[in-house]
């Protein structure tokens, strides 16, 4: 059975917009995957100590195949392709492209490479209402409904983009 899973994208170098557009399309081509829902793009604020432009962010919903590690080696892949190159990174640096990995079925892990559910997402504007686009009526289990989330997450300035209409 394939699983579905939450990616969150953000890109805050370069034509961004066409950024996210590009690498939600190379998602849908991962072998073992299929998109099946996608978010608008959002402008939001960088939370970051370092002074940087705005990041465009968009949720992406596949049904996958893959194991979750096997996975974030193909969207490691995928960065790569669009010239991100995270040995020269700091944490919080800007990025031409990141994908993360937000939910996997109802999948937890804790390793050195990967932690599931996203440590963070539960608090990030720019994740949840992406995700609240795509299914507004989730409920996550042990964190609580979508809705929930978003009244309770980290305020920041964020605003909607034209929406995907396709
Ligand atoms: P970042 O620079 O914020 O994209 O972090 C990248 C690192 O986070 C990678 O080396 C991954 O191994 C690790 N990581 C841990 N959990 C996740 C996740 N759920 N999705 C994506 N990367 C993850």
């Amino acid at each position: 059975m394939p699983t579905d899973v939450y990616i969150a994208i953000g890109s805050n170098i370069g034509d961004s917009m066409t950024i996210v557009d590009s690498a939600i399309n190379a998602l849908g081509q991962m072998g073992g995957c299929e998109l099946s829902g996608r978010s608008s793009l959002y402008r939001s604020e960088a939370v970051s100590d370092i002074e940087q432009d705005d990041y465009i962010n968009a949720v992406a919903k596949i049904k996958t195949r893959l194991e979750p590690m096997a996975l974030l080696l193909e969207l490691q892949a995928i960065e790569h392709a669009f010239y991100r190159r995270r040995e020269q990174e700091q944490r919080w640096a800007p990025r031409t492209l990141d994908l993360d990995i937000i939910l996997f079925g109802n999948r937890h892990i804790n390793d050195s490479h990967l932690t599931l559910p996203h440590p963070e997402f539960s608090t990030r504007l720019f994740v949840l209402e992406p995700m609240f686009e795509i299914d507004g009526d989730q409920f996550i289990p042990g964190y609580g409904s979508l809705r929930y989330l978003i009244d309770h997450a980290n305020p920041i300035e964020m605003v909607k983009l034209d929406d995907y209409d396709g």
